[in-house]
């Protein structure tokens, strides 16, 4: 297993829709493993493949909800219902999202409250998840990475200036940037 360097915002991988997996063979099993143990060293909650620089539609989650109860896996091909996401503004203090493509960096975004995901496991196995509250917005994030879209694409007017300076102040948005969690010193 190997720690796999992400890509940060810029790279066109991030900004083109991901294709579907159709070969499950042990290449996809070692990028699920490594996926896994990028996303514990960074550390973040989600990962999705475009992040590592492969545009397959999967993602690797793992969140901690407030029942102790650990949602842990990887989603390959899914699908993914939302609720209508609630209006008005996001809150800085409960509904701000960070993203290890945009490391070190934290925005409020709007997110639909439930989110009901589909998806085939690494057997090719179909499952589904009902979610709620931070594990949907988890859910609705890396979905968002296999189309193409970043949260910091999807920010309300003043936060998405905000975002835009500091990625630019960080000399980001151009491609070929990438960092390795544990090699280099990002605090993401
Ligand atoms: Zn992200």
């Amino acid at each position: 297993m190997a720690v796999l360097p992400i890509q940060i915002t810029g790279n066109s991988v991030l900004h083109s829709p991901a294709s579907e997996v159709t070969v499950f063979d042990s290449r996809l099993e070692t990028l699920v493993a490594d996926m896994f143990e990028t996303m514990e060293a960074a550390p973040g909650v989600g990962l999705a493949a475009p992040q590592v620089g492969v545009p397959l539609r999967l993602f690797v989650f793992n969140w901690l909800d407030d029942d102790e109860t650990v949602w842990r896996g990887v989603a390959i091909n899914p699908t993914l219902w939302i609720s209508p996401p609630p209006a008005g503004e996001a809150n800085e203090d409960d509904e701000s999202e960070g993203c290890l493509s945009v490391p070190g960096e934290r925005f409020p975004l709007r997110r639909a409250e439930l989110a009901i995901l589909s998806a085939i496991d690494l057997e090719q196995k179909p499952f589904e998840i009902k979610a709620e509250g931070w594990l949907a917005r988890i859910f609705q994030h890396e979905f968002d990475h296999l189309n193409g879209v970043l949260y910091v694409d999807r920010l309300a007017h003043l936060p998405a200036k905000a975002a835009a300076k500091a990625i630019r102040k960080s000399g980001w948005g151009e491609p070929g940037l990438s960092w390795t969690p544990g090699v280099d010193d990002l605090d993401a």
